[in-house]
Order: structure tokens, then C-alpha cells, then sequence
């Protein structure tokens, strides 16, 4: 079948919006009509060659929620007409992480970059007739995907597919990592550091912890403004040492409990480490470019503050376990979805949306489709 797919063909160019041909499903593999997919920082890295891929062209797109159409004859437990969310790390279900539940770190894990299915075949084409990667085994910025099993939770069908696509990516990531990752306690003190897609669900995740007080900082005025709404007590418009500064200004000197860094690790990990208290956590949750390989921490400071540096990728558990439990805290009214949506675009449309994501504009813009 045909389907409409923004393809990555140039780096630093513009997605291009092509017809593919998309192949059935292999046996373990179902077709997904896409009805939403989040506009992430992480698919903007790849187009600006900040993050590679190992192929092009490549469809983008990892936040993706839709409805099942067809399903390979050895697919179990999902059906037609099931609503799932897309995850953009396989639980393949065989390796030594998924076996213990950690599908966040499954061994599949690295391969999301590479382009094939999980199989390591392909079911795209482009017109010229040259095989189309899947970033994250995926390729959600596309009317439809073919995907493996190991990539689909089934979801209740009254949940919007809109704020289901939330809980592919962002919400766990943010969320996850506050409360799995750090294990924030009622009254600690969180920092925040970049309130974008993930860092707006730190806060919402460090909220739910009881945190206090939770300081959100970025130099977009209007992100501070948006963070008291998700839960932020203070809000820090500085960067490198005057944000240090101004954490340990309101912390009596002693700095956060637990730091997030949500943006540019090279320029905001030694700040935010600075402004963490002794024995306190230091969370990274976004993207390093490749180019980039290494950040100096003075080790003596390390040492003998006894802080903890740490990495949180899909908020540190499975998503198997969170996706459903983050829909359920969206239904007693705890977790903020709808919020999130700064802005809706069609997918051809995806290249103004990424340029309002670059502008600032957006906490997060989403493509949807016509059901
Ligand atoms: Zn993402
Ligand atoms: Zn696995």
C-alpha cells in the first residue's frame, strides 16, 4: 500500500513529504493508521546531523499512537481495531534486560538508529524504489506504519490519540525520570534545566513526588511562565554560573537535592552539578551530539561532594509498566496531558512545526491525522 511519510533524505535539509510504499506485515509485525506523532528535539537532532542514522532516506518520528489495521499471523495479544502507543526502544522480550522487565534497556536498544525493522529487513520504498529506514523501528511521521510486536502497548480506545502519542516519548522520559531515576522524596528540592518537551514533564513528574521547592529554569521567558502551570515553585532565567548562582540563592547556599539536565548536556551539566547539594542526584535526559565526546566534571568536586551523576532514557523502566500507569494518573486528573499541546499541524506541515519547535514556541507540537 501507499502511504504519505516525511522522509529525511539531506542533512540540515527540510523532512521531504513523499508517497512511500509500505509492505504488509511481516508474521510478528502489525500496520498502525498513525492518528498522532509528537514533534520530539530528538528527531531534529538527527536532521541537523546532530544525532546520526545510519541510513537515509529515513522516516522520522518515535511518538506515535494510532490504530491497528492488520497483524502479522504470529502476533499475540494485539488485534485490529486495538488503539496502541508506539515505543521507540523494542522490548524484544528475549535479552537479559527484558527478561528482568527493563525493556528501557533492551539490547535491541541500539539498533533504533539503524533503519530495518527488528528483523533487519525493510517494508518501505521510496518511489525510485530504494529501501526507506524506520527511525526507532518506527517511522511514525508517515500516515501509516509497519511495526514489529515488540514495539506496540495496546492502550483503552476511550483515551485520546492525541494525548496517547504524549505517552510514547516525553511524559515517561520526564516523568520517569524524576520518579524512577532520582526516587524523588516529598519536600526535596529539584532543579529543572530546560523546560521543553521532557524538562516540562520533570517538573509535572517532580510534582507528583511531592518535591519542594521545584525550580524550573530555561531562557525562554514564556517555558517559566508554562512551568508554574505544570508545578514549578520558582522559575530561573540564567544559564552557566549566574544559574548556578541564583539555585543556591534560593536554597540557602546548599544547592538541589536532585538536578535535571533536559537540554544541552555540554552547556548546562557542570552548572546544574554545581547547584546540586552534597549527596545529591544529577539526572541527564536529553541528547549529546555525536560530535561532542566528552564534558569535564573537576573529579575532585565529584569526589568529595559525593554526588551521583546519572543517565535516565524512557524515564528508567519499561514503558510497558508506564504507559498504562501514566494514562490512569491522566484520568484521575494528577498528570497534565492536554496541556502539553502547545500546537496541532498537519504532516505536511511537520517542517513549520520543527521550525516553531526551533523558535521556542512550542512545549509540544503534534501532527495529526484525519482518522
Ligand atoms: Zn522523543
Ligand atoms: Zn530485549
Amino acid at each position: 500500500m501507499e502511504s504519505l511519510a516525511a522522509l529525511f533524505r539531506n542533512v540540515g535539509a527540510p523532512l521531504s513529504i513523499e508517497r512511500i510504499v509500505l509492505d504488509p506485515p511481516g508474521p510478528t509485525e502489525v500496520l498502525v493508521r498513525v492518528a498522532a506523532v509528537g514533534l520530539c528535539r530528538t528527531d531534529y537532532h538527527v536532521m541537523r546531523g546532530e544525532r546520526r542514522v545510519a541510513m537515509r532516506p529515513m522516516v522520522l518520528g518515535h511518538e506515535a499512537a494510532g490504530v491497528v489495521e492488520a497483524t502479522g499471523a504470529a502476533v499475540g495479544g494485539i488485534e485490529r481495531g486495538d488503539h496502541v502507543v508506539l515505543t521507540f526502544i523494542p522490548g524484544c522480550g528475549r535479552c537479559r534486560w527484558c527478561r528482568q522487565g527493563l525493556h528501557h534497556l533492551c539490547a535491541e536498544g541500539p539498533r533504533i538508529t539503524q533503519g530495518p525493522q527488528l528483523d533487519g529487513t525493510y517494508r518501505r520504498r521510496d518511489g525510485a524504489g530504494r529501501e526507506v529506514g524506520a527511525f526507532c523501528m518506527i517511522g511514525g511521521f508517515a500516515e501509516r506504519a509497519v511495526v514489529d510486536q515488540a514495539s506496540v502497548v495496546v492502550i483503552d480506545r476511550d483515551i485520546p490519540l492525541d494525548l496517547a502519542s504524549l505517552v510514547a516519548c516525553g511524559v515517561p522520559a520526564g516523568v520517569g525520570a524524576a520518579r524512577n531515576r532520582a526516587r524523588v522524596k516529598p519536600g526535596e528540592s529539584v532543579l529543572v534545566v530546560g523546560c521543553g518537551g521532557d524538562g516540562m514533564n520533570v517538573v509535572q513528574g517532580a510534582r507528583l513526588c511531592g518535591a519542594s521547592p521545584i525550580i524550573a529554569a530555561d531562557i525562554v521567558p514564556a517555558k517559566l511562565e508554562w512551568a508554574r502551570g505544570f508545578g514549578a515553585t520558582h522559575g530561573v532565567n540564567a544559564q552557566g554560573e549566574a544559574l548556578t548562582r541564583a539555585v543556591l540563592e534560593l536554597t540557602e547556599g546548599v544547592g538541589v537535592n536532585h538536578a535535571f539536565v533536559c537540554i544541552d548536556p555540554p552547556a548546562t551539566l557542570l552548572p546544574a552539578f554545581r547547584a546540586t547539594a552534597k549527596a545529591g542526584n544529577v539526572v541527564v535526559t536529553a541528547l549529546t551530539p555525536d560530535s561532542v565526546s566528552e564534558i569535564k566534571i573537576p573529579p575532585l568536586e565529584l569526589f568529595v561532594t559525593q554526588k551521583a551523576i546519572m543517565g535516565a532514557v524512557y524515564g528508567f523502566a519499561s514503558p510497558r509498566l508506564q504507559i498504562p500507569e501514566l494514562l490512569a494518573l491522566w484520568r484521575t486528573g494528577e498528570l497534565k496531558l492536554r496541556e502539553l499541546i502547545t500546537r496541532t499541524y498537519r504532516l505536511e506541515e511537520i517542517n513549520r512545526g520543527y521550525a516553531d519547535l526551533e523558535a521556542g514556541k512550542n512545549l509540544r507540537g503534534v501532527v495529526v491525522f484525519e482518522p
